[in-house]
């Protein structure tokens, strides 16, 4: 089958996928590749072994298995990666999802970016039905930016950045949260989304992959930001929901919102809507664990959806209660082996 043809089964909607905990998942986050053109420090080592290209699945398969998905009520979509927009033909990916916008099926396709070719795609985004977009940005310092991405360019971001504007896209800015990086800057930043009409998230460090550097060391607990925060700005807790696992708060002075993702910290495993596909079609039906559940061979096995729809109810029956993110303080290895580049955070 070509990428110009895609798959009728969404047609036949499903029951519902919901878990042993009563948690409906609604929501699909998809790496559609593992390869990236940064090397964010506390992401990646600098030298990465990527899957080998024969392992991925190919655009086709994306799509049919995010429509296997949406046809059992997952009302949301978020492409990631790596880099999602360095996946070669990607937009043909986007314009495929975006019938679901069109059928009422779907509510949200998004993605989380570093920002890098979004001067090139942005508008074609806007054009498939994307109406969100998250950057990344750890700094506005162009030579601190160059030390923690080691390969990115903060002017072709900020590009980027102008162009998502221009297009229409709203704006989160991602930023985690480095001891000892970036933890002087992090008002600063709040101050330029903010001014800017972006919402800023925060995240924590997750213990996630082999890096060249210390994970203990750079965990900084958002507990500390947000009272160091609280100091100088007010804070209202407000119940703005996208989703995702973020808290927010409104920041009165300058009335932009700002969320916080403590993965470590706080547990928001109770209200968890998500599982997580990994390029080669596995899925992880929790971030701060190790149980996969491979549906590549299923969605290969025939053309018809029966095997994969049976794979996806035994994964999600499977989905468990919370997670059990720990840094290890005495060997200081990461908590789980794989990246956060293979499911896209
Ligand atoms: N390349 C895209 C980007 O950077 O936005 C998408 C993939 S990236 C893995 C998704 C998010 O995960 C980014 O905001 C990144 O900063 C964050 N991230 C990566 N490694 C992380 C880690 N170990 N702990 C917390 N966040 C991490
Ligand atoms: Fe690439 Fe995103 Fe990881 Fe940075 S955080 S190395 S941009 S995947």
């Amino acid at each position: 089958m070509s990428e110009q043809t895609v798959h009728k089964s969404e047609s036949e909607h499903g029951a519902p996928l919901a878990d042993p905990f009563g948690r409906n998942v609604t929501y699909l986050r998809v790496s559609v590749t593992d390869r990236c053109d940064f090397r964010c420090f506390y992401c990646m080592s600098e030298h990465m072994t990527f899957l080998p290209k024969r392992e991925l699945l190919t655009l086709e398969e994306l799509d049919r298995l995010c429509s296997a998905f949406v046809a059992r009520g997952v009302r949301k979509l978020r492409i990631t990666g790596g880099e999602p927009l360095v996946r070669k033909n990607i937009m043909w990916l986007f314009r495929a999802l975006s019938r679901h916008l069109e059928s009422g099926a779907l509510d949200e396709l998004t993605l989380t970016t570093n920002g890098s070719q979004l001067a090139r795609f942005a508008e074609e985004l806007a054009r498939y039905g994307v109406k969100r977009v998250n950057i990344s940005l750890d700094t506005l310092d162009p030579a601190r930016f160059q030390e923690i991405t080691r390969w990115g360019h903060f002017d072709k971001v900020m590009t980027g950045i102008e162009a998502a504007e221009r297009a229409g896209l709203t704006i989160k800015i991602n930023t985690v949260a480095l001891k000892g990086v970036n933890e002087d800057e992090l008002e600063d930043i709040m101050r330029w989304a903010h001014g800017r009409g972006f919402d800023l998230t925060l995240i924590e460090t997750m213990p996630l992959g082999e890096i060249d550097g210390d994970r203990v060391e750079q965990y900084l607990p958002l507990s500390i930001v947000r009272a160091r925060l609280m100091e100088r700005w007010t804070l209202v807790d407000i119940p703005y929901k996208t989703g995702g696992p973020a808290r927010y708060v409104e920041v009165k002075e300058t009335g932009g919102r700002l969320g916080f993702i403590t993965p470590l910290t706080h547990n928001f495993c109770e209200s968890c809507n998500r599982v997580r596909l990994t390029c080669t079609g596995q899925l992880y039906m929790c971030l701060g664990q190790e149980d996969i559940a491979d549906l590549r061979a299923p969605l290969r096995a025939s053309d018809d959806d029966g095997l994969l729809q049976a794979a996806i109810d035994e994964a999600i029956s499977r989905k468990p209660k919370g997670h059990d993110f720990v840094i290890d303080r005495r060997t200081r290895r990461p908590a789980l082996e794989r990246h956060m580049s293979v499911t896209g955070g």
